[in-house]
């Protein structure tokens, strides 16, 4: 299976580039092996600003409501330059399938990050975010935008990869789009995934294709499904939307499997449902059955390739 390269903005310590205060590597198996299926836009915001490395280390802060961030040892206030940064980087970023960040960290982390109650960071205020990874939430709601640690947990990965991997076959594919036909093609291939996500939104843009009249814009048509995709897949599914979409894909096959076939991948859903497997091990029984009764209207289905397998 092909999949288009997402453009993906990377922490440059996630890289393996010496950019962190105290110089030294950030070595993520998984991060280094996501970015050999990614165009990788690298990013530091700290030494982009001009600190330099090794550097003192910098905090967030909370100040009337403000997220700010200061470098206790130089009583330096560095707010106004790190928002002035991801303000131009982000304006300079033309197209963007999704951002992996550092974790913890006062600029890039998108969790734990330690905030504090004081520019000297001496009273804990609570775990947050940094300041660079809350403008781009802010700017890029339908983007997904992750960080490292958060990646640990396999549901948030596979959420993670499936968005980033759409989002980057949507980005291609939405400029070639020459007919309504295609659409309904791009539409008919994710059917079992956007049914995973959402129903309503699965009926809705199925509804906005069928409403489709040759005097209509074809190009606002397109935009409105793109910004549908987006939305929908931005809902995290939870184990019983899948389990509910597996038991639609099982429906294909249950006529040709026997009894001990069928047992097993129920106590399968089962174990999944209990937390004891990911998501990854029915959907890959699925898939081998999708090939054992060539089944191409499954195989077609992105639900089962949503991402490259060598990133499962
Ligand atoms: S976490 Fe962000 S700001 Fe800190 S070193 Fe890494 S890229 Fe630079």
């Amino acid at each position: 299976m092909n999949f288009e390269k997402p453009i993906l903005v990377l922490s440059a310590c996630l890289d393996l580039q010496p950019v962190r205060y105290n110089g030294q590597l950030v070595k993520d198996e998984f991060v280094l092996k996501l970015r050999d299926f990614c165009q990788v836009i690298t990013v530091c915001p700290e030494v982009s600003i001009g600190l330099g490395v090794p550097r003192e280390k910098i905090i967030v802060y909370v100040e009337d409501g403000i997220y700010k961030v200061s470098q206790p040892a130089t009583g330096r206030d560095l707010t106004n330059e790190l928002n002035d940064f991801a303000e131009k980087f982000i304006e300079n970023l033309k197209e963007v399938d999704g951002f992996l960040l550092k974790s913890k960290s006062p600029s890039c982390g998108v969790s734990n990050t330690l905030v504090y109650k004081d520019s000297q960071g001496l009273f804990f205020h609570s775990k947050g975010k940094g300041l660079f990874a809350m403008k781009v939430l802010k700017t890029f709601p339908l983007v997904p935008v992750e960080d490292e640690g958060r990646l640990k947990n396999p549901s948030i990965k596979d959420h993670f990869l499936t968005r980033l991997f759409s989002l980057a076959h949507w980005r291609v594919f939405s400029k070639q789009v020459n007919s309504i036909k295609d659409l309904y093609e791009f539409h008919r291939r994710y059917k079992y995934l956007l049914m995973v996500h959402s129903q309503q939104m699965l009926r809705k843009m199925g509804k906005l294709l069928a409403n489709y009249s040759k005097e209509q814009d074809l190009q606002k048509i397109v935009n409105e499904y793109g910004e549908m995709f987006k939305l929908a897949l931005c809902k995290k599914p939870t184990v019983g939307s899948h389990i509910n979409v597996m038991m639609h894909i099982f429906g294909h096959f249950s006529d040709f499997i026997n009894q001990s076939e069928k047992r097993h991948f129920l106590n399968v859903l089962q174990k999944l449902r209990e937390g004891k497997i990911p998501i990854t091990v029915p959907r890959e029984i699925l898939r081998s059955w999708a090939y054992r009764f060539d089944d191409k209207y499954v195989l077609s289905q992105v639900y089962l390739n949503p991402y490259p397998q060598e990133l499962e």
